[in-house]
């Protein structure tokens, strides 16, 4: 029996029912439409994607604005990234990263939506080398654990799917070194408000940065935290390591029951 802290922080509940393929549309042209005027895409950056069943995704085209959309632009596409279904309107092909969201919902049958944006904060701090790793704000342990960065990969190259390979099996947000952001979520307003969260932990890093810098969360709070998580299901193979790791967190992060190191 896990001794839990009380900590009344809720993990996302799973969703009743799944949403049509219409609803998913609506829904994937709302977040284009966040990302742009929140500042987490320019010009034609980004794109969001849904899973609408085991072979099919959903996903935004290439060559428009995410705040431009609408739902007839969407391209459905299969395991491969080829198009499949009705043709998009114009003609419009699947999105340059397609590769990489194809790559996430087939490592995590969990995800049913994944948002790539570049938020500028964040991408600015993986190029200065500073990570958002960091054990320093107690409501992104509970709910995201870590923010890690990945490799560098040339943009709309498949290299975009195997940099991710690793860390998204265990992580929901992840910095894509040089060039943006990746999180996935159970809808795609989930994966989009993990992407807001992520750029704000970046804002505040950022601001740490100017004043000199910030004091890690005390190792006894840490230990209530990952606590919390354990008692949630939370703590993913490999993640315990990467507490030790990144926060110091070595004697008090337990594996998940069962876990092999
Ligand atoms: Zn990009």
């Amino acid at each position: 029996m896990t001794d839990a802290p009380l900590i009344r922080y809720q993990k996302p509940a799973a969703a009743a029912h799944r949403p049509t393929e219409a609803q998913l549309r609506q829904e994937i042209v709302e977040v284009g439409r966040y990302l742009w005027q929140k500042g987490l895409v320019a010009a034609l950056d980004g794109n969001v994607s849904a899973r609408l069943d085991r072979d099919r995704v959903l996903c935004s085209p290439s060559g428009i604005s995410k705040g431009l959309m609408t739902p007839n632009d969407l391209v459905v596409v299969n395991a491969a990234g080829e198009p499949v279904g009705p043709p998009a309107r114009g003609g419009r092909r699947p999105s340059s990263e397609v590769l990489m969201h194809l790559e996430a919902y087939r490592l995590r049958p969990d995800v049913m939506a994944v948002v790539h944006a570049h938020p500028p904060t964040a991408v600015a701090l993986s190029i200065a080398g500073i990570s958002l790793a960091q054990c320093l704000l107690p409501e992104v342990v509970l709910g995201f654990g870590l923010i890690p960065t990945t490799a560098y990969a040339t943009p709309a190259s498949a290299e975009g799917a195997a940099v991710i390979r690793d860390l998204v099996t265990r992580y929901d947000a992840l910095i894509l070194q040089r060039h943006g952001s990746l999180t996935v979520g159970a809808t795609v307003l989930e994966a989009y408000l993990k992407l807001e969260k992520l750029e704000q932990v970046a804002q505040i890093t950022r601001t740490l940065v100017t004043v000199g810098g910030g004091l890690p969360l005390p190792p006894e709070e840490l230990t209530k935290l990952l606590a919390w998580r354990e008692s949630q299901g939370l703590m993913k193979p490999g993640m315990a390591d990467d507490f030790c790791r990144a926060c110091g967190a070595c004697r008090t992060a337990g594996e998940p029951r069962g876990a092999k190191r």
